[in-house]
C-alpha cells in the first residue's frame, strides 16, 4: 500500500520487507526469502527469534492468566525482581511496558528522592549530547535532540545538556538545582559511542561528592549485550538508578526501573503507577530470558562471538577504507561508521540479505541475537564483505571517469 494511503501514522519510513516467521538469527519473508537478522528488532531479540524456552514460557502463561493489574500480588514480578536485584546493584524494581517508561520512572524516582529529603528545588537532570532516552515528552527533553523536540511545544523543564565526554562542561553545569546525571554507557541511537570507563568512574565520584544520583540508561546496552549482564560492570561502578527494557523482554514489550533502596526511598505508595507494567505474560517471558542469560556459558558466548565478529569487521575496515571509516562498540553492540551516507551501506547489506539498524553519526548498528554462534557471525561477515565490495566496486568506475 502506498505510503500516503496507509491508515497508519506516517511516522516511520519502513523497508518494503514483510517477515512472517523467525528462527534464531534468521527471518523469513512472506515469499520465503531468508534474511540474517543483525538488527534484532533494535537490540530486542536477545535470545533469537522463536527461542523454544521463551515460546513455552509465553504459551504456558497464556493458558493460565494474561492480566491482573497491580491491584494484586503478581508472583512472576516478585520472582523476576528477586533475580534482577540479586544479579545487580539494585534493591528495588518497578516494571514498565517500554524503555521510555522505564526512563520516566527513573527521572521521577530521582526527583522524588530529593523532594522527600526536603529539596523540591533539586529536579534538574544533566544529560549528554547525542543521547537517546525515548520519545515521551520528558524523554525527548532528556535526549535533547532538536529533531525529536521540534514542533512538540515547549521542551519539558529540568534537563540540562553537556557535550559528550566533556568533564569540565559537566562540572560547570552542576548547580544547587541538580538532582542527577543520566547517561547511556554506550550511546546506541547516537551512533554506538562508547563512554570511557574512566569517565563513568568520574561520574560516580562526582555524584558521591555532590549528593547527586547516577542514572544509567541500559535499555540498549543491558541484559548481556556487551558480554556482561550490564555494561556498567566493565567500569566497576554501579548506578543509583537504572532503566532497562529491550533485551529483557526478548521481543515481549516490557522494561523496568531498578534502584537502590535509598534512591527509591521517595517512591512511596500511590506516587507512581501503571496498568500493564509487570503483566504476567511479560514476567513469564522475562523470567525465561533470565534463565538463559544468567546461565554460565551465555555471557561467555557473547564475549567469544563478539571477538570473532569484531576482528572480522576490523579486517573489512582495512580492506575497504573507501566504504568503512570506523568500527566501534563493545560486545555485540557494534557500529560501522560509513564513509558515504550510511543508508547506502544499509541498502547494500539488505541486497545481501543481512539486516542492520541505522543510527546517528552515519553509523549502521549491528545488534544480533546474543545466542548467535561464531559460524553465524562469520556468515554475517561474509555478507557485509559482499555489500562493501559492491559499494567499493561502484565507486571504482566513477573514480576512473574523473
Ligand atoms: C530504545 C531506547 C529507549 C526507548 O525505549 P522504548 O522502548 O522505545 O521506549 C531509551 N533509551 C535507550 C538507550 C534506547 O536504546
Amino acid at each position: 500500500m502506498a505510503q500516503n494511503t496507509t491508515p497508519l501514522f506516517n511516522t516511520f519510513s519502513r523497508a518494503p520487507l514483510r517477515f512472517e516467521r523467525g528462527e534464531g538469527v534468521w527471518l523469513y519473508t512472506e515469499s520465503g526469502e531468508k534474511y540474517l537478522d543483525f538488527g534484532g528488532g533494535v537490540a530486542v531479540t536477545s535470545c533469537g527469534h522463536s527461542h523454544p524456552h521463551l515460546v513455552d514460557a509465553l504459551k504456558s502463561q497464556a493458558e493460565k492468566v494474561w492480566h491482573l493489574s497491580n491491584l494484586y500480588e503478581v508472583p512472576g514480578q516478585e520472582r523476576l525482581a528477586e533475580r534482577l536485584t540479586e544479579a545487580t546493584f539494585a534493591d528495588k524494581v518497578f516494571f514498565t511496558n517500554s524503555g521510555a517508561e522505564a526512563l520516566e520512572c527513573a527521572i521521577k524516582t530521582a526527583r522524588r528522592y530529593h523532594y522527600s529529603k526536603g529539596h523540591p528545588e533539586k529536579f534538574h537532570i544533566i544529560t549528554f549530547e547525542g543521547a537517546f532516552h525515548g520519545r515521551t515528552i520528558a524523554t525527548i527533553a532528556a535526549g535533547g535532540q532538536e529533531k525529536y523536540l521540534e514542533g512538540f511545544g515547549p521542551k519539558a523543564p529540568g534537563f540540562d545538556q553537556v557535550p559528550f565526554g566533556d568533564m569540565e562542561a559537566l562540572k560547570a553545569a552542576i548547580t544547587d538545582a541538580t538532582a542527577a546525571l543520566l547517561i547511556e554507557p554506550i550511546q546506541g541511537e547516537g551512533g554506538i559511542r562508547v563512554v570511557e570507563k574512566e569517565f563513568l568512574k568520574q561520574l560516580r565520584a562526582i555524584c558521591d561528592e555532590k549528593g547527586l544520583l547516577l542514572i544509567l540508561d541500559e535499555v540498549q546496552s543491558g541484559v548481556g549485550r556487551t558480554g556482561k549482564f550490564f555494561a556498567h560492570e566493565w567500569a566497576g561502578v554501579t548506578p543509583d538508578i537504572m532503566a532497562i527494557a529491550k533485551g529483557i523482554g526478548g521481543g515481549f514489550p516490557f522494561g523496568a526501573c531498578l534502584a537502590t533502596e535509598e534512591a527509591a526511598s521517595g517512591m512511596t505508595a500511590g506516587v507512581h503507577g501503571t496498568t500493564y507494567g509487570g503483566n504476567p505474560l511479560a514476567m513469564a517471558v522475562g523470567n525465561a530470558v533470565l534463565d538463559l542469560v544468567l546461565a554460565d556459558e551465555f555471557l561467555q558466548n557473547v564475549r567469544d562471538v563478539a571477538l570473532v565478529f569484531r576482528q572480522g569487521l576490523a579486517a573489512l575496515k582495512d580492506r575497504f577504507p573507501d566504504v568503512i571509516e570506523d568500527i566501534r562498540g563493545d560486545g555485540l553492540m557494534l557500529g560501522i561508521k560509513a564513509v558515504k551516507p550510511s543508508s547506502e551501506l544499509l541498502f547494500a547489506m539488505r541486497a545481501e540479505h543481512i539486516l542492520g539498524v541505522p543510527a546517528g553519526d552515519n553509523v549502521i548498528r549491528l545488534l544480533p541475537p546474543l545466542t548467535i554462534t561464531a559460524d553465524e557471525a562469520r556468515e554475517g561477515l561474509k555478507r557485509i564483505e559482499q555489500a562493501a565490495e559492491a559499494l567499493s566496486a561502484k565507486a571504482a568506475p566513477s573514480a576512473a571517469q574523473a
